[in-house]
């Protein structure tokens, strides 16, 4: 069985984690491929914030509670770039995640595409999936802002890091998504997939950006697998983040039904065979899609295996 998974960061690799448990018990092979939307340049590095999540989490070096970066990780390098007064100051980079940002760096401007220095970063953390970015182009997400007087648009980790959402926000555009091509192996994977899954990631800026990707939307709607969605909203709400306001700036309700709209039914044009609800929201409709409630918390590995089976039961 092949099972391919459309991902971001933090939600994306929690349930990754259960997948692959899966996968494990059923000689599975899982395939996620990884929203680079989020990408930036800090001090002449290139951060792959969503790759570096599920890397990090997949290969047991993640810190559980602040959910991002390396886990015992030490700030040296921000408290002297601080000296400095070095800007952009409002991203942390840790000691041990800078090494990960050098040795990609390095590979880059060594003219190594972002899923081969992908490739070789998981090396290291065996994450046990294969990894691929969505794209080995650019392809930025910013977010179009009423600020310092006029409209602009900023780069997502700006919008969603600095000032936390909370300016005024038109829409969010996907810079470089019109020429950019999808890494290889992704369109094969999803083409080749007995299933595809799209984890509880957030709609708008973790899937909406991989499926940007021209080609990818269709490969996923128009392709011979059966697409499940798990819902990333349970009672209204994100589990952690900040989904409300992404969604909110599309004027899409925040709610399962909501995200599950948004994702569409295949036979309406959309992507969704199936959609995994939590519990708490139990007859939630989504036209043209088999829409299931089950546990939807993913407190541990045990409990995200659940929810994955439960996923795939709906296939
Ligand atoms: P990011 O790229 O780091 O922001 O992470 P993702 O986009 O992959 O995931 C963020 C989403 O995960 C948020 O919208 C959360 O609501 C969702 N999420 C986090 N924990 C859980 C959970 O335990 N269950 C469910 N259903 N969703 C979760
Ligand atoms: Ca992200």
């Amino acid at each position: 069985m092949r099972i391919v998974v459309l991902t971001g960061g933090i939600g994306g690799a929690r349930f990754l984690l259960g997948v692959r448990a899966y996968a494990r018990e059923v000689g599975a092979e899982v395939t996620a491929v990884v929203n680079v939307g989020d990408d930036l340049l800090l001090h002449g590095l290139k951060v792959c914030p969503d790759l570096d999540s599920v890397m990090y989490t997949l290969g047991g070096g993640a810190d559980p509670e602040r959910g991002w970066g390396r886990v015992g990780e030490s700030w040296t390098v921000k408290q002297e770039l601080a000296a400095y007064g070095a800007e952009p100051s409002w991203f942390g980079l840790g000691d041990k995640d800078i090494a990960t940002h050098l040795v990609r760096t390095t590979m880059l401007n060594a003219g190594y595409p972002l899923h081969a220095v992908t490739e070789a970063l998981a090396t290291r953390w065996q994450p046990g999936v294969r990894l691929l970015p969505a794209t080995d182009d650019r392809l930025e997400t910013h977010a179009v802002v009423d600020l310092d007087g006029g409209q602009r648009a900023i780069h997502f980790q700006e919008w969603w890091v600095r000032h936390r959402a909370a300016v005024p926000t038109h829409r969010f555009v996907f810079v470089g998504a019109e020429t950019a091509k999808p890494a290889p192996g992704v369109a094969e994977a999803i083409a080749g997939a007995d299933v595809v899954l799209i984890a509880p990631s957030n709609p708008v800026v973790s899937i909406a950006p991989i499926l940007a990707v021209p080609g990818l939307r269709a490969a996923v709607a128009d392709g011979p697998a059966p697409v499940v969605g798990v819902s990333p909203i349970i009672g209204g709400a994100p589990v952690r983040g900040m989904a409300d306001r992404c969604l909110e700036v599309l004027g899409v309700e925040c709610s399962a039904a909501g995200v599950g709209r948004l994702y569409g039914g295949r036979p309406a044009g959309g992507l969704l065979d199936g959609w995994l609800v939590a519990e708490e929201d139990a007859g939630t409709v989504v036209p043209e899609v088999t829409v299931r409630a089950a546990p939807l918390r993913m407190t541990d590995e045990a409990a995200t295996v659940a929810m994955v089976r439960a996923a795939l039961e709906l296939t």
